[in-house]
């Protein structure tokens, strides 16, 4: 037949489709939606001229640039890559199949060793002192701690509350949290470009989301500015949180 479209050819293009889409959002979410654009635009150039206009000198320059191409967009969406395949491989229905390859399995953190964090939070938030904690699930924090400040201690509600106040050396920057020990503070985090997130929140609110949008770690933030306790957790915000939500989230 001259035209047979099967439900294969439709759940193909649905799928592309889909793809297509999927792209679209993670450009938008990190202002490189005009590089996809142009992408696009140059893809749909290339079809014309190879396959409509069969024009084989200017065709074989496409041809050219296209091979370079691949390898160029690897390159530029290195970052928007490596997200793609880590939310495919941390999305729940396929989370039990990466489970099998990470050394314990999902890090449980019980009620015990997370209380104190939840308690120091709500002593900073009431004193609005700023905070930065990081929790490290699957994915290591090692390399954000190698410019920070190494502590190695229990967890312990006055300790994290020394650390973070106003005249503490190691105020700045974020406290990591490894294997239920505070293991290094003043850690620089990378800082995430998002472009929607509201104009009122700063750095530290951006470092959080960075480092929940680089690894499976959960960050919580106390706000210098007023008092208010957020989580940033696989590249979203959760903000204005109480005591009972926080707990709720980092003991699950
Ligand atoms: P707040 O509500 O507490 O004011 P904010 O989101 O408005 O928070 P800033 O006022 O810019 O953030 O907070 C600056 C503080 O955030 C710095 O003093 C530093 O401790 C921390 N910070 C900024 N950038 C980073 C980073 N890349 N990694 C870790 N900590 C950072
Ligand atoms: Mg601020």
């Amino acid at each position: 037949m001259f035209f047979e479209f099967a439900i294969m050819d439709f759940i193909d293009i649905l799928l592309v489709a889909a793809l297509l889409y999927y792209f679209y959002r993670l450009m938008k979410e990190s202002g490189t939606i005009s590089i996809f654009t142009g992408v696009l635009v140059f893809i749909v150039l290339w079809i014309f001229v190879t396959r409509v206009l069969e024009m084989r000198l200017l065709g074989s320059i496409f041809d050219q640039m296209m091979s370079v191409g691949v390898l160029a967009l690897i390159i530029i969406f290195q970052e928007e890559i490596k997200r793609f395949f880590k939310t495919l491989g941390s999305h729940r229905h396929f989370r039990k199949i990466s489970d099998l390859f990470s050394k314990n399995g999902e890090k449980k953190d019980d009620k015990s060793t997370m209380l104190p964090i939840v308690m120091a939070c709500m002593s900073l938030s009431q004193q609005k002192v700023g905070a930065l904690i990081i929790i490290e699930r699957n994915e290591s924090l090692d390399e954000y701690m190698q410019a920070g400040e190494k502590i190695d201690a229990n967890i312990n509600q006055r300790l994290i509350e020394n650390i973070f106040f106003k005249n503490s050396p190691l105020h700045d920057g974020a406290l990591i949290v490894q294997n239920n020990r505070l293991m290094a503070a003043s850690c620089i985090l990378p800082v995430s470009h998002e472009l929607n997130i509201p104009k009122k929140l700063g750095l530290r609110h951006r470092a959080a989301l960075g480092v929940s949008q680089e690894t499976d770690a959960i960050a919580i933030i106390v706000s210098e500015e007023t008092g208010a306790i957020s989580v940033a957790h696989n590249g979203k915000f959760k903000l204005g949180l109480t005591a009972q939500q926080l707990e709720s989230i980092l003991v699950h």
